[in-house]
């Protein structure tokens, strides 16, 4: 059975075993639940590590005061069965208390400027602020070499991206690609509190986000692009946070062509789903 270990110095005792070794140690951040887009990050990992440590921790500083803290999956055994399972060495799974010693209200709180400001930043304010503060400590703690990111959250990596090189954290980042239902669904531990008939209006995000490529390669403006989608969506029974077509730095492009993201944040019910595509024009 794969080890599980819950205090930190136990942790490092491990991660300084292997650096003793010369080992390359590979991290993969999650918040459990986890499923095959998860386990990708685990393989990809793998492929540029000598031993992959998974985290599991569902972290209430990237959390806003209405959201769904409290009722996020938490699936600990299935979580280390399936990491054993995808090849990962260690779960490291700290309680609040060894993330944050002197409380999650008392916990020194970084923020990333400008590009925080937009999309999920915008609508959901602190979260980025909480993902760089969990994230920064992980690194402290495991030390990794290389660390897996998923491309399915499309701001969370350009802010990483910003965080190692500004404070010069020495590890590299492997982003991941998107793993998805049959029906074009992104995963997502989140996809679960869908109703039945939530779910099946759900692939409407991705056959969206396609449309908007294949307008947007059609030669259509953006501003008719980003409308069409947000009432594709609308029509389909989402609440539509953005529906955006963006550079790969999340600026706003011109017309024309280049290398582009098209970005979805979308309520279904209580269930809030981000999802995006990348493409060249
Ligand atoms: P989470 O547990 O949702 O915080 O996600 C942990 C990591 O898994 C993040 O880097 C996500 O981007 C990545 N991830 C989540 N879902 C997917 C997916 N469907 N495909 C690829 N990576 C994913």
């Amino acid at each position: 059975m794969i080890e599980t270990v819950s205090e930190l110095p136990a942790l490092r005792a491990r991660i300084a075993a292997w650096k003793r070794e010369g080992l390359r140690v590979g991290l993969v951040p999650t918040m459990g639940n986890l499923h095959a887009g998860h386990f990708s990050l685990v393989k990809l990992a793998r492929e540029h590590a000598d031993r992959v440590v998974a985290s599991v921790f569902v972290n209430p500083t990237q959390f806003g005061p209405n959201e769904d803290f409290d009722r996020y999956p938490r699936t600990p055994e299935a979580d280390a069965a399936g990491l054993e399972a995808a090849g990962c060495d260690l779960v490291w799974m700290p309680s609040v208390e060894q993330m944050y010693p002197f409380g999650a209200d008392h916990a020194v709180r970084m923020r990333v400027p400008g590009i925080t400001d937009v999309l999920d930043g915008a609508h959901r304010p602190g979260h980025f602020d909480g993902v760089v503060t969990v994230v920064s400590r992980l690194f402290n703690q495991v030390q990794p070499d290389v660390a897996a990111f998923g491309r399915k959250d499309y701001q969370q990596l350009a802010v990483i991206r910003y965080l190692v090189r500004d404070l010069a954290f020495p590890v590299e980042l492997l982003p991941a690609d998107i793993v998805r239902e049959p029906d074009g669904l992104a995963m997502s531990s989140r996809n679960q509190y869908l109703s039945a008939e939530e779910r099946r209006a759900a692939p409407t995000i991705h056959r969206t986000l396609l449309a908007m490529r294949d307008a947007a390669r059609a030669g259509m403006a953006r501003a008719g692009v980003e409308a069409q989608a947000r009432a594709a969506l609308g029509a389909a029974g989402f609440l539509v946070d953005y529906a955006v077509l963006r550079d790969i730095h999340l600026a706003e492009p011109d017309d024309g062509s280049g290398a582009r993201v098209a970005l979805v944040a979308a309520r279904l019910g209580s269930t809030r789903l981000i999802d995006n595509l990348e493409f060249t024009i």
